[in-house]
């Protein structure tokens, strides 16, 4: 991308953000310095609803009050914890995993290594652990450690393509290309409004364009269509 493009497209977020947020509200973001827990809690919302990962969470936390725990536990008993996160077998394994790979401070895993590392090295660290991808590396960042980066999930990835800040067809790809357009400071910002945007209005399966605030900025052919669409729906 050559850099007019890349300012060009810096603007493109400036603009639309507010427009998103006239409907999506503007995030307060809450760090909550616990990058540990933020990866386990990352792992088990994998696949699942945010209701159900945090139930899994909770029952987690309850019954072993310490990672190391987690870590040195019976594959079993981890399992019976998370179930409700749905995978748990396949869950158990990626964060006992994780936990046996971090430093130990003190007797329990630590992530402290992730203080004297830039973003690029912390994202390539974390998700060089089996099971954890770029996703979940990003969001360690941002919610444990309030690091300027911007998780790319479904939604994200999406109306990304769709208003044509990025060309992807990967999530990952689309991280790698968003991260130098976004404002600086902002990438938490747009990491929500896209999330909150996807769900509300730029839908999966037949977006909300008749009511979308960036119709003209949009990429999509079929717009018009859904439009239409939704429209004679409401009129009917
Ligand atoms: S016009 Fe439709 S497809 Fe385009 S961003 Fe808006 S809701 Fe999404």
């Amino acid at each position: 991308m050559t850099p007019a493009m890349t300012d060009e497209r810096t603007r493109k977020i400036e603009r639309i953000l507010p427009l998103i947020e006239e409907i999506t509200g503007q995030p307060e973001l809450d760090v909550n310095g616990d990058p540990v827990g933020e990866l386990v809690a990352t792992i088990l919302s994998q696949n699942t609803t945010d209701a159900n990962s945090r139930r899994a969470y909770a029952t987690l936390k309850e019954r072993f009050s310490m990672w190391a725990e987690v870590r040195d536990a019976a594959h079993e008993d981890v399992e019976d914890a998370i179930q409700t996160s749905g995978l748990a077998p396949t869950k158990t394994q990626t964060i006992q995993s994780a936990l046996t790979r971090l430093e130990t401070a003190g007797g329990e895993p630590s992530l402290s290594n992730l203080d004297g590392m830039t973003d690029d090295d912390a994202i390539r660290y974390l998700s060089s652990f089996k099971g954890v991808g770029v996703k979940t590396a990003a969001c360690v960042l941002v919610f444990a450690l309030g690091r300027d980066v911007c998780p790319v999930d479904t939604h994200v990835h999406r109306v990304s393509n769709r208003l044509g800040l990025v060309k992807t067809t990967a999530r990952d790809k689309t991280f790698t290309e968003l991260a130098p357009i976004i404002p600086k400071g902002e990438a938490y910002r747009a990491h929500v409004a896209l999330v909150r945007f996807g769900r509300l209005v730029c839908a999966s399966q037949r977006p909300k364009c008749h009511v979308c605030p960036l119709f003209d900025e949009c990429g999509v052919e079929e717009r018009h269509d859904f439009a239409a669409y939704h429209n004679a729906r409401d009129s009917n």
